[in-house]
């Protein structure tokens, strides 16, 4: 029997692993085949999920809610998927007045709403409404059976600089057991299935942890910050501004080697070169980026800005500059145009 991984679409062909699950020998991701246990309108009938009292649940409460406010700003967007009782958001909004929806299917939704500003029922593909900046879901997209399909529909609810926060057991939750056998979860992640399921879907990581708290039994969770792989052209753009931002205007390269191959020659039409300098004369009459190397001359360089284009010998080529009696205030590392410093 061959089949995809639901989260990297490498082919897996032979038996199952075990009776339950198959594990993909790519990403390490194990998915149960076929979904079982949560036939639609499954959670519609469940409630009271969350032991509102047990000391685990107020330690993850205060984690999260911790974590969130680091993500926003007063005045934000959220929607939690799996908001269940309302608990998280309840405490977010106490620290940050943020406007916090959530998604809940079962019957913890009637307590979520008189704590959230808004709570659907439905899932997210049917949720129509503006823009979330975060989109949060704890411990959710192991229990959908097509979590590709539930992170396009995240995605269409998130802005165009909207944040992803998912987290879920890091395998079976726990370092000493091999399976997670609790029949409510379709999928068990690992850090290289979640990673590829995010990009297959349009996403860049910004950052990826382990070891994230949720009970006794499931101490080891995977927590992924994410968000929309950003278009070239407008990466470019963006690098773009920051020279401008840094240089003013006009100005001349200094150091054409390396650094200037990879940093500044894939830019060079959108950046304002006046003239291309080098202290090596080997250098001297080399066509680079429509320009001829030349060394300096301060009758013709005498006023520009000049761009220090090497990272590793930045400091050296600074104090040669200073020592021909260049103005510091001239002299502009490419670390500061990276850096933005
Ligand atoms: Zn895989």
């Amino acid at each position: 029997m061959k089949r995809s991984c639901p989260c990297c679409a490498h082919s897996v062909e032979g038996a199952l692993e075990s009776p339950a699950y198959t594990r993909c020998l790519s990403c390490g991701h194990r998915w149960r085949t076929p979904p079982a246990a949560t036939d639609a309108g499954y959670y519609e009938s469940l409630v009271a999920r969350n032991d509102l009292q047990a000391p685990w649940f107020a330690r993850k409460i205060a984690e999260r809610s911790a974590a969130l406010s680091d993500l926003l700003a007063p005045g934000l967007r959220v929607l939690e998927v799996g908001c269940a009782e309302g608990a998280l958001g309840q405490a977010l909004k106490a620290r940050l007045p943020v406007v916090y929806d959530g998604i809940e299917l079962s019957r913890d939704r009637d307590l979520a709403s008189q704590h959230l500003d808004r709570v659907f029922s439905t899932s997210a593909a049917g949720v129509s409404t503006l823009p979330y900046d975060l989109i949060a879901s704890f411990h959710v997209l192991e229990h959908i059976a097509e979590p590709e399909a539930e992170l396009l529909a995240w995605a269409r609810l998130l802005g165009p600089a909207g944040r992803l926060l998912i987290e879920v057991p890091n395998q079976a939750g726990h370092p000493s057991l091999a399976d997670d056998r609790n029949p409510e979860h379709l999928h068990q992640f690992t850090p290289a299935s979640l990673g590829m399921l995010l990009a297959r879907c349009g996403f860049a990581c910004r950052s990826l942890t382990t070891g994230h708290y949720e009970s006794p039994v499931y101490p080891d969770s995977i927590r992924v910050i994410a968000e929309r792989q950003a278009q070239p052209a407008i990466q470019r753009e963006l690098l773009l501004q920051r020279f401008r931002q840094r240089l003013g205007g006009p100005f001349i390269a200094y150091a054409i080697g390396g650094d200037f191959h990879n940093y500044l020659e894939p830019l060079a039409e959108g950046l304002e070169l006046h003239a291309l300098v080098d202290s090596s004369p080997a250098k001297w009459g080399q066509q680079r980026a429509g320009f001829v190397v030349e060394g300096y001359d301060p009758a013709r360089h005498g006023d520009l800005p000049i761009l220090i284009c090497s990272i590793r010998f930045g400091a050296d080529i600074r104090r040669q500059l200073l020592a021909m009696g260049i103005a510091p205030e001239r002299l502009v590392g490419l670390e500061a145009v990276y850096e933005g410093t």
